[in-house]
């Protein structure tokens, strides 16, 4: 069995006959390139780097970990600004690292349905185990505009320059490929286009409001009809976590995100207190410290929340699919169709993505 295979994940290609290079631990002895450096680019790129994969990361933006972003000045534990809860079991952590001889230790509390990071979060995480192996392998500010796959290898072009490679794992968010910020050579295969032009990504916000007395539930879901609208949902973010704070924090994606990624600043911040004065009695206001917001519409490297939950299976297979023995894809939204949209598909996606490069 090649190393890569976490033994446990449901979907896991067959390695019986792998045979690894003797000098990179791997079959595969070419280059690749990733595009994108969240968590489904990290992952796959760390599972490369265990196999002795030559590769290149491109990323974008200036930073890494994407939908994964934190900000660690709000309050004193980090505040998620996208991926916050763990949407599996805690034995997640150690496929994702695949390597028995790494102690891995996360906390976690139980917050029905999901778990809760404690003083942590799922960046937190990858900047312990996973993005440290890799670091030198990430290009920033490298902004892909074309991927032509037409020739034996392929060529990727970014605004400033190109990058060759046998294989290419595209690893951006599916709204990227939608809008068609980046062109494909020759054009996707009909069925994986309509597969990606067909899927409703859901707007996505979230803000955290610090306040001086919890008056506050410590959930509070709003009733979205029909239900496939969307997500709204108050809560409190500081729940389990070692602080004397009172964060409250909203997470809504789709049509109810709409109210609060069209507003900014000070409308956006009167829009949210106004809605929390009317749902408890006039108290967010006189309580109110201090406020982030986060509209991931807005990021241009992201521009949106993702994909809904009630996408048909069978286009998210598609989406998940390889092209040829050329594009691999990997990433939140490009998964085997059992599950989507969260940080440990993304990974999962990642594996099984590099298992099919390596094999
Ligand atoms: C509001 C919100 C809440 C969420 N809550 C949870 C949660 O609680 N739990 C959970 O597990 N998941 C959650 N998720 C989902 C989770 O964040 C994502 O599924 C996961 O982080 C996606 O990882 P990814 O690598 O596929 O994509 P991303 O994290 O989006 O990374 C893609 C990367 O590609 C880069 N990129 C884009 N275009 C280009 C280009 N042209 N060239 C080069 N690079 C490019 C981007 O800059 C980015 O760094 C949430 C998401 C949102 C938005």
């Amino acid at each position: 069995m090649c190393g890569i295979l976490g033994v446990s994940l449901p979907f896991q290609p067959s390695f019986s006959s792998c045979q690894k290079d003797e000098t990179t631990g791997s079959k595969f002895s070419g280059k690749v390139i990733i595009i994108g450096a969240g968590a489904g680019g990290l992952s796959a790129g760390y599972l490369l780097q265990q196999q002795g994969v030559d590769f290149e990361l491109l990323e974008a933006s200036s930073m890494h970990g994407g939908r994964m972003r934190i900000n660690t000045n709000f309050a004193d534990f980090p505040i998620p600004l996208g991926a916050e809860w763990l949407e599996t079991d805690t034995s997640v952590f150690k496929k994702i690292v695949n390597d028995a001889s790494v102690q891995v230790n996360v906390e976690t509390i139980a917050d029905d349905p999901d778990r809760k990071f404690v003083n942590s979060s799922w960046f937190t995480f990858f900047e312990t185990y996973i993005t440290p192996a890799i670091a030198n392998k990430i290009i920033y500010n490298s902004i892909v505009k074309s991927i032509d796959y037409a020739g034996d290898q392929v060529v990727v072009t970014t605004q400033s320059g190109q990058h060759i490679a046998d294989k290419v794992i595209v690893s951006v968010p599916l709204k990227i490929l939608q809008t068609g910020d980046i062109r494909f050579i020759p054009n996707l295969p009909q069925d994986k286009r309509t597969a990606i032009d067909n899927m409703t990504i859901w707007e996505g916000f979230k803000a955290f409001f610090e306040f001086s007395e919890k008056f506050y539930d410590d959930e509070l879901a709003l009733t979205i009809n029909p239900a496939s609208d969307g997500q709204k949902i108050y809560y409190n973010a500081a729940l389990g976590q070692r602080t004397t704070r009172y964060i409250l924090g909203l997470f809504t994606v789709g049509k109810p995100a709409i109210d609060f990624i069209s507003r900014s600043g000070e409308a956006l911040k009167d829009f949210i207190l106004h809605e929390l004065d009317l749902l408890y009695a006039n108290q967010a206001t006189p309580n109110y410290i201090k406020h982030i917001t986060q509209n991931w519409n807005n990021e241009p490297f992201i521009q949106g929340g993702y994909l809904t939950d009630y996408a048909d299976w069978r286009m998210v297979r598609k989406l998940g699919e390889n092209v040829g023995n050329k594009l691999y894809f990997a990433g939140g939204e490009y998964t085997d169709g059992e599950d989507w949209v969260s940080v440990h598909t993304a990974a999962q996606s990642a594996k099984t993505a590099v298992a099919a490069i390596v094999n």
